[in-house]
C-alpha cells in the first residue's frame, strides 16, 4: 500500500486558456491571494488550449518555478470542454474546480462552492445572478438555448449555469468513464446525478482580452448540447412524415375524385409545384438531422483520443514523488 502522500491537494483548479495573455497575470495575482485562504492544499492546472500568444510562455514558467501550479499544454486547440477534460483527467484533488481564465468567474466564489461542498454536496455549481458585460444577444441566445434543451432532453440541465463548478472526486472519476467525443460537460454533470447544489454568484465582465466563444463555436456547442442529450430531432421525423403523409392522401383523394368527376381535369400545376418542393424540403432537412446523428456516430466509432498532450511542465514532480 503507498503511503498517503501528505503533499496530495485536496483542492485542484483547472483553468483552460486560449490566447489569454492580456487576463493570465492579473489571473495569477488572483489565485495566488485565493490559494491561501482555502482550507487545503490546493493545486492549479492550466490547461493550454492551443494558444499562439504569449500566454503559454507565461503560464509554462509559472509551473516550473511554483510546484501548485501545473501546466498542461494541448496540440492544437482542441476547444474548451475538451480543454477542462483534459485538466479533470491529470486533476489529483478530492475536489476540482473549473473556472474561466478571464475572470469572468471570480475566483473568491471557490471559497463559498468549497464551503458548500463540506457540506455534503457532490457538485456544486455556480448560478450566474446576473451577467455583466455580456451582449444582449448573447444573453437572449442563451436564454433561448436553454428554454429549447430543457424542452428537448430529460436530464436536468439548470439554466445561467456555465462550467463553473466543484467537483467531488467521486463525480470526477464518473465522468472520466464517459468516454464520448461531444463533451457537453456541463450536460453531462446534470445526467450524472449525485447531490448537487448551486452558490449564486455576479458574473462579471471579462477582465481583459475578448471572447474566444464567437457566434460559430456557441452554435456548435449549442449542437453538442441538444444532439448528445435527445433525440427528439430524430424523432421529429416521425411526426413530420406522419402529418405530411395524412395530408398527402387527403389531397390525393381529392385529386382523384376531381379528376373522375370533373370532365377535363388538367388544374394543378401549382399544386403540384408547391408540394414538390414542400415535400423535398422536408425530406432534406430529415437527411440533415439524421446525418448530424451519424456524423457523430462516425466520431465516437473512430475512437480516437480526445485530445493529444503537446507538452507538459510540473509533472515531474509527481513522477519523483511516486518513484521515492
Ligand atoms: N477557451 C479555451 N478554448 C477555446 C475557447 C475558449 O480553452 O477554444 C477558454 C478561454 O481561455 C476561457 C474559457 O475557455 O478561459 C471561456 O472562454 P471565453 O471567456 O472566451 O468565453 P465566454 O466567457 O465569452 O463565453
Ligand atoms: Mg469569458
Amino acid at each position: 500500500m503507498p503511503i498517503a502522500d501528505p503533499e496530495r491537494p485536496v483542492y485542484s483548479l483547472v483553468v483552460p486558456i486560449f490566447n489569454e495573455e492580456a487576463v493570465l497575470p492579473i489571473l495569477l495575482h488572483r489565485l495566488d491571494t485565493l490559494l491561501p485562504k482555502l482550507d487545503g492544499p490546493a493545486e492549479v492546472i492550466i490547461v493550454d488550449d492551443g494558444s499562439r500568444d504569449a500566454g503559454s510562455i507565461v503560464a509554462a514558467a509559472r509551473a516550473r518555478d511554483d510546484s501548485r501550479f501545473r501546466y498542461l499544454a494541448l496540440s492544437r486547440n482542441f476547444g474548451h470542454q475538451v480543454a477542462i477534460t483534459a485538466g479533470m483527467d491529470v486533476a489529483r484533488g478530492d475536489a476540482v474546480i473549473v473556472m474561466d481564465a478571464d475572470l469572468q468567474d471570480p475566483p473568491e466564489i471557490v471559497l463559498r462552492l468549497a464551503e458548500t461542498w463540506r457540506q455534503g454536496h457532490e457538485i456544486v455549481y455556480a448560478q450566474r445572478l446576473s451577467r455583466q458585460g455580456e451582449t444582449r444577444f448573447k444573453r437572449l441566445t442563451a436564454r433561448l438555448f436553454y428554454g429549447l434543451l430543457r424542452r428537448l432532453t430529460a436530464v436536468d440541465i439548470p439554466e445561467n449555469v456555465g462550467d463553473f463548478r466543484l467537483v467531488d472526486r467521486k463525480a470526477i472519476d464518473a465522468f472520466k468513464a464517459m468516454p464520448e467525443r461531444d463533451r457537453f460537460v456541463r450536460g453531462m454533470f446534470g445526467w450524472m446525478g449525485f447531490r448537487q447544489a448551486a452558490v449564486p454568484y455576479h458574473r462579471e465582465p471579462r477582465a481583459a482580452g475578448e471572447t474566444h466563444y464567437p457566434l460559430g463555436k456557441m452554435i456548435r456547442l449549442a449542437f453538442d448540447g441538444i444532439v448528445s442529450f435527445s433525440d427528439v430531432p430524430l424523432r421529429l421525423a416521425l411526426w413530420l412524415g406522419t402529418g405530411v403523409s395524412a395530408a398527402a392522401l387527403l389531397f390525393g383523394g381529392w385529386v382523384v375524385w376531381e379528376a373522375m368527376h370533373q370532365a377535363g381535369f388538367v388544374a394543378g400545376w401549382a399544386s403540384t409545384v408547391v408540394l414538390l418542393s414542400l415535400l423535398s424540403g422536408v425530406n432534406l432537412l430529415m437527411t440533415g438531422i439524421v446525418g448530424l446523428y451519424v456524423g457523430r456516430i462516425h466520431a465516437e466509432v473512430k475512437n480516437r483520443p480526445l485530445y493529444v498532450v503537446g507538452r507538459a511542465v510540473g509533472f515531474e514532480r509527481d513522477e519523483a514523488a511516486s518513484t521515492d
